[in-house]
């Protein structure tokens, strides 16, 4: 058994490290960057840059690499060796600082919606010291951010780092006006609670859906899924715990505070959650998370499932965006105390990200909008594309107190009384948990839980920021010219119950009801990805980024174009990769087995007389067969359809109108077949084989 402490982080260049390799003032200097975001000297780079070097060599690395984050959502590498050549022929290991601070990837292939085009390749990586640098596979990984030649961005981390530095400027206003400490800073923090399935490699390797798509386009209801509810929370099977216990190690190495791991719903299907961190920190751990869960998967002879709805008829998987905005002295702003109805601050706080959710529904909505994860919400098991707040009954009490004049009738702790005196004693939760909110106030933090589990938790969290610190700089500017700051402040918090409190919903999101209670409310339903995406550079949206300066117009609409796409590809794939499974191997092992029952019913009635059995069977596999393949005929039409358009929010709502919508109906049709033809001849593992093997 390793030792943990000592394991932790033993692969980041961490703070011990840089200490214990840096003279002072060099380590003082980096210290002024990574605070307070001073630029960093040249010398100084350099310094840091042959002690980081000295570092990764004496722990086997050979190689660098800027770490990046372009648009596709996951991590981009491009490995140099340290090695330089000498005059007698030998080499010596080198990494200068500007080796270190900036990088020039040819940019033109990753996606730019259009900001670059091929021709125009060069793009920049830069350092960001903020998150640490790690050792994976052999080569020194270094934390960058990603832009253009002109200096548009081109990741996911840029917009983020900016989104951070704008609400810590805002919250530390608010902060100010209640005479806090002037030196704190405010970032925000996240916990990324990640979801996956986990499937043996030899099944998954005979399915093309799973390889190609990360889904399974076909595949009848084993006789058991999940309704006995024996999986979740349930224990842990041997060869799973194996890999869950390298995966923790693994990631403890490179500073992932995993913690929590157990069994989720559907068969197959598992979750891990971190401790939080600081959000740019938090995002570099989940991209570094989901890799690395598909690395130790292969070494178990395991695949692991990020798509966000592998299998039919189970739970699909998400990610819960934990989210709390905290000052660098450990106050945790949205923590409510044990008086949330005296708490001013706290309460300030919470109208800012009820008005924020209310007014950016629409940018919440898009931030969690995929071709995969429209399988999954609105589902049974995740909350409807349906933005909405769960607050509680405690706190929603006291903001119905606020906004009515009454006073506020304290919500007692009730004693926790198990009917067995040898349990311990506990005061309860003044409320239940809602788990089919969106949007979950959880004691101390709000939960985003519309997240798809393939996503870069980036998106999410640089618009949560954003229309937080928005509606933040909002109420500053009301507040830092009152001259009775306590009743301005109440105020600015009734008016906002009053005009928002449509967003607050503690019932339940899964119910058909909520679905039209929220239509009368005039909340959006965004169902689709293609319907939300167009949002997103509405006049406001634009307005909105711009003042901030996370991202300029055109910025926007190359984001746009890139989410899009992606869209329209995902689909893409899809279809073609259904039209070979169909007509390669489904259509002709259904021929052959209905020829086969044709050569029994023959043989029969030439012998014992004709057989009801394969009769009614021949017919059936005959009829659907059939009817299978004019479904795929008219699949096939409509993909050549989509060369006749080109506007890419047209092409997408095509796809998901005339291309998804057939590939459902084809989908029935074989799975139908599935259900009545011999397992020798199906071509493909059955859900039971991929959901109950490991
Ligand atoms: P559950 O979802 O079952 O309520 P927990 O309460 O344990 O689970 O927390 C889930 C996640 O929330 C964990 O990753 C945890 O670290 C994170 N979390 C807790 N406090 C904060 C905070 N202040 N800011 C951001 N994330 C937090
Ligand atoms: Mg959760």
């Amino acid at each position: 058994m390793a030792n943990i402490p000592e394991l932790f982080g033993s692969f980041v260049f961490n703070d011990t490290e840089m200490q214990a390799r840096l003279p002072k003032e060099v380590y003082e200097a980096l210290k002024h960057t990574i605070d307070d975001g001073e630029a960093l000297d040249l010398n100084v780079a350099n310094e840091v840059a042959a002690a980081m070097k000295d570092w990764a060599v004496e722990h086997g690395a050979t190689h660098y690499t800027h770490w990046f984050q372009p648009m596709t959502g996951i991590t981009a590498e491009k490995h140099d060796s340290f090695i330089v050549p000498t005059a007698d022929g030998k080499v010596l290991m080198e990494f200068s600082g500007k080796e270190l601070i900036k990088g020039e990837p040819d940019a033109s292939s990753f996606p730019s919606g259009g900001l670059r085009s091929t021709f125009e390749a060069r793009g920049y990586t830069s350092w960001d010291p903020t998150s640490y640098a790690f050792i994976k596979d052999g080569s020194l990984c270094i934390p960058t951010a990603f832009y253009s030649y002109s200096g548009e961005v081109l990741d996911k981390k840029t917009p983020l780092l900016r989104s951070m530095k704008v609400i810590s400027h805002q919250a530390g206003r608010i902060l100010k006006l209640f005479g806090e400490d002037l030196d704190a800073t405010v970032t925000t923090t996240v916990g990324a609670e990640q979801e996956y399935f986990l499937i043996d490699k030899d099944i998954y390797e005979k399915r093309p859906d799973l390889i190609f798509t990360g889904r399974t386009l076909f595949g009848c209801k084993p006789p058991k899924g999940q309704e006995l509810e024996d999986h979740y929370f349930g224990a842990i099977k041997t060869r799973v715990s194996a890999y869950m216990k390298e995966l923790d190690e693994e990631l403890w190495k490179l500073g992932v505070l995993a913690k929590t791991k157990h069994n989720e719903a559907a068969p197959s299907q598992h979750e891990l959650a971190p401790i939080f961190a600081t959000t740019n920190i938090a995002t570099d751990h989940n991209q570094l998370t989901m890799e690395v869960m598909k690395k130790v998967a292969e070494r178990h002879n395991l695949v692991c499932l990020l798509h966000e709805k592998p299998f039919l008829g189970v739970n699909g998987s998400g990610k819960h965006n934990n989210w709390s905005i905290s000052t660098n002295t450990g106050v945790n702003l949205l923590n409510p105390g044990k008086y949330p109805e005296n708490n001013l601050r706290f309460l300030l706080f919470l109208a800012a990200v009820i008005k924020a959710v209310d007014e950016h529904q629409d940018l919440l909505r898009i931030s969690a909008a995929s071709a995969g994860n429209d399988h999954r919400l609105g589902a049974s098991e995740a909350p409807p594309a349906i933005m909405s707040v769960f607050l509680g009954d405690e706190l929603t009490a006291i903001l119905e107190a606020i906004e009515t004049d009454t006073p506020y009738q304290k919500i007692k702790k009730e004693k926790m009384d198990g009917g067995v005196d040898v349990l311990p004693q506990f005061r309860k939760d003044t409320t239940d948990r809602n788990r089919t909110s969106p949007f979950a106030f959880t004691g101390n933090k709000f939960e985003f839980r519309m997240l798809g589990s393939a996503f870069s938790i980036s998106c999410s969290n640089i618009i949560l920021n954003t229309i937080v610190a928005d509606v933040l700089c909002d109420f500053a500017d009301r507040l830092e010219n009152s001259s009775d700051f306590e009743n301005d402040v109440m105020t600015i918090i009734k008016e906002t119950v009053t005009k928002h409190k449509r967003i607050i919903f503690n019932g339940n999101n899964y119910s058909d009801e909520w679905v039209e209670e929220a239509k009368e409310r005039g909340l959006l339903n965004l169902k689709t990805t293609p319907e939300a995406l167009p949002h997103y550079i509405s006049e406001e949206n634009i307005a909105l980024f711009g003042k901030h300066k996370i991202y300029s117009r055109s910025e926007m609409e190359s984001r746009l174009e890139v989410l899009l796409e992606s869209y329209s590809k995902v689909i893409n794939i899809e279809a073609l990769t259904m039209l070979e499974m169909v007509r390669k191997e489904i259509l002709p092992a259904c021929s052959r087995f209905a020829s086969d029952l044709c050569v029994a019913i023959q043989n029969k009635a030439a012998t014992v007389g004709a057989g009801a059995y394969e009769m009614e069977l021949a017919k059936k596999v005959t009829v659907l067969t059939d009817e299978l393949y004019h479904t795929i005929h008219r699949l096939d039409e409509n993909l050549q359809g989509v060369k006749q358009l080109t506007d890419g929010a047209e092409i997408a709502q095509y796809y998901c109108d005339h291309v998804l919508s057939v590939m459902n109906e084809a989908r029935l049709v074989a799975d139908q077949l599935e259900e009545v033809t011999d397992k020798t001849y199906w071509p493909y593992p059955s859900y039971g084989d991929l959901l109950f093997s490991v």
